[in-house]
């Protein structure tokens, strides 16, 4: 398939590791340029390295904390001025913690919102502008198949990112006339760095062993077997894609059939 993606620029938030790196190596292969950000500047730069060495694509870094939103538009400008111009713009964070929702605190309520939704809503300010000006435009947000399916120990994912699916919704409403797309990719448990904190503490709350409760969470996927972050960044990047032009508004799970609504 082409996906028209060559010498396109595209922002990869939180792409220093796991989904997100997957993701930025995936757009890489497509030719497109690279704009890349996370905490940590080094694992960041490792990431941009490897995917200009084997692709022969362009990149930026910056790194900083996606839930500042000046951070958040500063880099999308300046990603603009280095690179070109801004095609494609995939928001990605990491998920808040996973607790017994009577173990919830306010300030983890408010740091899941400027997280997992105020970021998204930074990027999308930042970056909507430049695509209303080319007239074309891809934001997809990477939230969870929670956004479907709560998890009973995920209630701050299961709240927040359900707002997500409202903004998508809206801003697929409002900015279609003009070219651009907005999607949501939700990841079911996918073999990272995440699915292993998760299933620790899930491991630790029921007193079983971490193979246990990998062995139980099997059993409640159809495929068996968790996704891998190349198969969740396959998804994104299809969404991104010139043939997905007319897909907008849309969640798309990669959880192995874990949903089991119609
Ligand atoms: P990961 O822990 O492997 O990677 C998270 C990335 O986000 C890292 O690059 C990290 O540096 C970056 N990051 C975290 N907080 C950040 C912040 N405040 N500002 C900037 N960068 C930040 O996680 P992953 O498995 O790749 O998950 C990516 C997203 O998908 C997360 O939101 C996660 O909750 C969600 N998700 C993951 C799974 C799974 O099983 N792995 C399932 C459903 C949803």
């Amino acid at each position: 398939m082409e996906t028209g993606l060559k010498n396109r620029v595209a922002i990869v938030a939180a792409s220093s590791q796991g989904i997100g790196k997957a993701t930025a190596l995936a757009f890489a292969a497509e030719g497109a340029h690279l704009a890349l950000c996370a905490r940590q500047q080094g694992p960041l730069e490792a990431v941009a390295r490897e995917a200009a060495e084997r692709f022969g694509i362009q990149t930026f870094t910056v790194a900083f904390d996606v839930s500042d939103d000046s951070a958040v538009r500063s880099f999308v400008q300046a990603a603009h001025q280095k690179l070109g111009r801004v095609d494609v713009c995939v928001t990605n964070a990491g998920g808040p913690p996973a607790k017994p929702f009577l173990s919830t605190t306010m300030e983890e309520w408010e740091r899941a919102w400027q997280l997992n939704l105020r970021s998204i809503v930074s990027f999308a300010q930042a970056v909507l502008p430049y695509m209303q000006q080319q007239k074309w435009g891809r934001i997809v947000t990477l939230t969870s198949y929670t956004v479907k399916q709560p998890v009973p120990e995920l209630v701050l994912s299961n709240s927040i990112r359900a707002g997500v699916m409202g903004l998508v919704r809206s801003l697929a409403g409002q900015f279609g006339p003009e070219g651009i797309t907005v999607n949501n990719v939700g990841p079911g448990f996918t073999s990272t760095d995440r699915s292993v904190e998760i299933l620790e503490k899930r491991a630790a709350a029921k007193g079983i062993s971490f193979e246990q409760a990998e062995h139980d969470l099997m059993q409640d996927i159809p495929v068996r077997r968790m996704a891998t972050p190349e198969e969740v960044a396959a998804a994104i990047v299809w969404l991104a894609s010139a043939p997905a032009a007319s897909i907008t508004g849309q969640t798309l799970l990669v959880d192995g059939g874990s949903y089991r609504g119609l």
